[in-house]
């Protein structure tokens, strides 16, 4: 079996986590958008800023298999990305930043990733950008909040250490960071979960966000909808959830696609009523993204 090169993220950290404040000039969230980007993930969420909408974070900017770009300029076009802007990623596999490089304008964010052991086309990719920094190993395991004036707010957490148990072969989903975004509501406050690749119930805000009555607004099925990793833990984390009256599920990725992506019917077995949307399926009627708004 062939071996696979692995390399690290050699980044500098992050100076203070403190010093990254997406929502210091927002007064509330307004949702996320996810980008129809073939295989991957790319998803911008959504803030109030002097009664305009802005983008106020952009999580990941993949697209592989399948992509919708013809040619590198509809990179641009269809997913906007501001000067300065910050943008995370959740992990470094290449269906999740892959984007990046073919566009002109994600380049010129601060990106702000998780450090771990990767391809070395990864490691090539981070290296050739201006402003870059990783979060600091020691936030692992600690929440990262950021809030908006309203009150609502974003959860950030790098789930895993680096080097990981498996540092020469890491699994890059088990060691990257995944978000949540709450808005907060006299009738109730939700959340819209943002995993990434990896199991809602190996990300630890999200377990607290349950426990809490934060009610389930949305969630982008993690790993594009695969039905691996899955465990009886993912089950009862979801079934247990209080909904809210609305609850979307979104699957962010190609048709068809050679990882049998994604694994729908274990969804909807789990969570009738809840609205299913496959990005996919976003071309048919010409859309570059679908809005969950709350
Ligand atoms: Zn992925």
């Amino acid at each position: 079996m062939a071996v696979r090169t692995r390399k690290a993220i050699a980044s500098p950290d992050l100076a203070s986590v403190s010093g990254v404040a997406p929502l210091s000039a927002a007064s509330g969230i307004l949702g996320v958008r996810v980008f129809d980007v073939g295989q991957g993930d790319a998803i911008a969420i959504l803030a109030k800023v002097g009664g305009t909408e802005q983008v106020a974070l952009q999580l990941d900017y993949g697209g592989r298999e399948r992509n919708p770009f013809t040619t590198n300029a509809d990179v641009d076009t269809r997913m906007p990305v501001s000067q300065n802007r910050l943008l995370m990623l959740t992990h470094w596999d290449e269906d999740h930043w892959s984007s990046a490089p073919k566009g002109s304008q994600a380049k010129g964010a601060r990106w702000v990733v998780p450090r771990q052991v990767t391809s070395p086309r990864a490691v090539r990719f981070s290296a050739s950008l201006n402003d870059i920094h990783c979060i600091p190993e020691k936030h692992v395991g600690q929440t990262i909040r950021f809030t908006a004036g309203n009150g609502d707010y974003i959860l950030a957490e790098k789930i895993g250490s680096f080097p990981g148990a498996f540092a020469k072969n890491e699994d890059c989903n088990k060691s990257g960071v995944a978000l949540a975004i709450v808005h907060r509501s006299s009738n109730g406050d939700e959340a819209i979960l943002l995993p990434g690749d990896a199991p809602f119930d190996k990300v630890a805000p999200f377990v607290r966000l349950e426990k809490q009555g934060v009610r389930l607004r949305a969630i982008i099925a993690f790993h594009h909808g695969a039905g691996t990793n899955w465990t009886a833990s993912t089950d009862k984390l979801l079934q247990n959830w209080s909904r809210a009256p609305i609850l979307d599920v979104v699957f962010s990725c190609s048709r068809p696609n050679s990882y049998s992506h994604p694994d729908d019917g274990r969804y909807k077995a789990l969570l009738p009523g809840a609205n299913f949307h496959m990005t996919a399926d976003l071309r048919t009627n010409a859309a570059v993204s679908r809005d969950i708004l709350f």
